[in-house]
């Protein structure tokens, strides 16, 4: 059973920051995992009170780790998937070099146990938005598929991802009508990813007002969000998050203005 009510953001006294309570935990299971590409592994948990999981697609949970030190760490994942019904969720790990976290999800077998805390993050679906742009790394493919899926057939998408080669691409059935553009870096990851930011730069939006989910290496997606502004778009237009950056450890950037 959770440990708090559903979040809520309040107010803090006499006009100071927003204080935001904790956020509901979910002790989860491993049940199986498997491949999806040689660097993404799916780890589909149980866990008995995933009935009363609530989320937005893209909405992420904060794993609970403890790290070499012995202190609790933090790790964000995307929610892949949530079966309320068979009170299941599944989320993609990216095996990248080394991390606690990646490391952990190279090594997970049926009956490991696990903490999570959420849903929390704010980069959702725009639905005002007459189309949508997403861009990223592999560490957004779940939350860009899991956006692109819940579009509604009719609603127009384009998806720029960079992965490392071939061999990472996935398939993405939706019903919305989907433009999927892969770019192959045949390397590690490099921030600043020069060819997503080259093709991105080069996007012609069709009519209307479209919303931008730019997320990733961090410093792509200041370049991307810096790039988007200069060519005219407003700034609530775009949903800016850095999932990950060289040398940071967890956590997340908000890619604002002084950044
Ligand atoms: C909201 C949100 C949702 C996310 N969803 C997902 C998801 O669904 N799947 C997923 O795989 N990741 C996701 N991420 C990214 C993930 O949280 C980070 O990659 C995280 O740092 C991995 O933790 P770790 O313990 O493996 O490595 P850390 O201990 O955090 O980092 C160790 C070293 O590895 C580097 N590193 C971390 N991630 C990468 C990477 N992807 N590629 C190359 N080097 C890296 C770090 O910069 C550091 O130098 C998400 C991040 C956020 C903020």
């Amino acid at each position: 059973m959770s440990e708090t009510a559903a979040p809520t953001v309040a107010q803090a006294p006499l006009g100071g920051r927003p204080v935001r309570p904790p956020l509901p935990t979910w002790p989860l299971t491993v049940v199986e995992t498997f491949d999806v590409t040689p660097r993404m592994k799916r780890i589909v948990f149980s866990g008995e009170t995933l009935a009363d999981f609530v989320w937005t697609p893209a909405q992420d949970v904060v794993f609970r780790m403890t790290d070499e030190t012995g202190e609790m760490v933090r790790r964000h994942y995307t929610v892949r998937l949530h079966d309320a019904a068979a009170k299941r969720m599944e989320i993609d790990f990216v095996l990248h070099g080394h991390g606690l976290a990646a490391d952990w999800a190279r090594a997970a077998k049926p009956g490991d146990e696990v903490i999570v805390a959420g849903p929390r993050g704010n980069t959702t679906i725009n639905k005002d938005a007459d189309w949508h742009l997403f861009t990223g790394d592999e560490t957004c493919i779940p939350g860009v598929f899991a956006m692109v899926q819940s579009l509604p057939a009719g609603a127009k998408a384009f998806v720029f991802l960079e992965v490392q080669d071939a061999g990472e691409e996935q398939p993405l059935d939706a019903e919305a009508d989907v433009t999927l553009t892969w770019f192959h870096r045949n390397g590690p990851p490099t921030p600043g990813s020069p060819d997503l930011i080259a093709a991105f730069a080069d996007f012609v939006p069709p009519d209307g007002r479209g919303h931008a989910y730019v997320i990733g290496e961090t410093s792509t997606v200041q370049t991307q969000r810096r790039g988007l502004i200069a060519k005219g778009w407003d700034k609530s237009q775009i949903s800016a998050e850095g999932y990950w950056r060289p040398g940071r450890l967890g956590g997340h950037d908000h890619v604002r203005d002084d950044h």
